[in-house]
């Protein structure tokens, strides 16, 4: 089912202690100051993930995820962590296929797609990123890239295993660079995804795939982003550090 969800994406900032007491303080202000049915995931560096798990709060839609897994099951992957790895832990969610990975790291569409069956087979749930370049928005290719992503990533999977995906829509021009895309320029990409889901899978499964917008979202923007017909929420870096601002996020969807 489409859900509201607000999810945080910590990256690879906080310390133990920091990242612990933020947990914390989420936790308590969602419980304080939510009152709809929205979903918090808080998605933390491997080191959190034990300790803060017993603190999520699951009667208030407060989870927790990972930032990444490796496909494999286990094996020398020296580093490595992963799918039965982050989930004995306590992880329920997983970001797959996030821009800073592939670029940075050099995940392929093969190689997430891989890792989308990793996460699938160990319960945990993939929130998987696509998303353009600049060069990519500026040429006008970019309705092509989220089509092959989606293609080469999660089209292999039928139509229930599909289902327990997220997806969230980031221009990488967008990610932590504080441009935002518009709500009419994120709008039309979350209508094209869910024409290309409705076309492979069904109009039911593309009405109810949960579709995040990602890319320098703050309290300022977060409201007429999540308005959108099509966005139903939002992947958050940058402001998921602080805890006002990541709550007045949440609360967007209090009304
Ligand atoms: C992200 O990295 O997923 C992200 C959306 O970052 P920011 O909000 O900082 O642009």
């Amino acid at each position: 089912m489409r859900k509201n969800i607000v999810a945080g994406n910590w990256k690879m900032n906080l310390n133990f202690e920091e990242g612990v007491s933020l947990f914390s303080e989420i936790v308590n202000m969602v419980k304080d100051e939510v009152i709809g049915k929205q979903e918090v995931i808080v998605c933390s560096p491997f080191i959190h993930l034990n300790t803060i798990s017993k603190l999520a709060d699951t009667a208030n839609n407060v989870s927790i995820g990972a930032q990444n897994i490796h496909q494999a099951e286990s094996g020398a992957y020296t580093g490595e962590i992963s799918a039965s790895q982050a989930k004995s832990v306590g992880a329920e969610y997983v970001i797959l296929g996030h821009s800073e990975r592939r670029a940075y790291f050099g995940e392929t569409d093969a190689i997430l797609a891989e890792k989308v069956d990793a996460a699938l087979k160990n319960s945990l749930f993939p929130i998987f990123c696509i998303g353009e370049t600049k060069d990519e928005r500026e040429s006008g290719r970019f309705f092509d890239v989220i089509k092959s992503q989606l293609e080469k990533g999660v089209f292999h999977l039928d139509a229930e295993h599909f289902g327990k995906l997220i997806l969230a829509y980031e221009p990488v021009w967008a990610i932590g660079t504080g441009l935002t895309a518009s709500p009419e320029q994120a709008q039309e990409v979350h209508a094209f995804i869910r024409q290309v889901l409705a076309d492979k899978y069904g109009a039911d499964v593309a009405e109810n795939t949960t579709i995040l917008y990602g890319g320098s979202c703050n309290p300022s923007n977060a409201a007429t982003l999540f308005s959108q017909k099509d966005i139903d929420g939002g992947l958050i870096g940058g402001a998921s550090l602080k805890s006002r601002d990541f709550l007045e996020i949440v609360k967007t969807f209090n009304s």
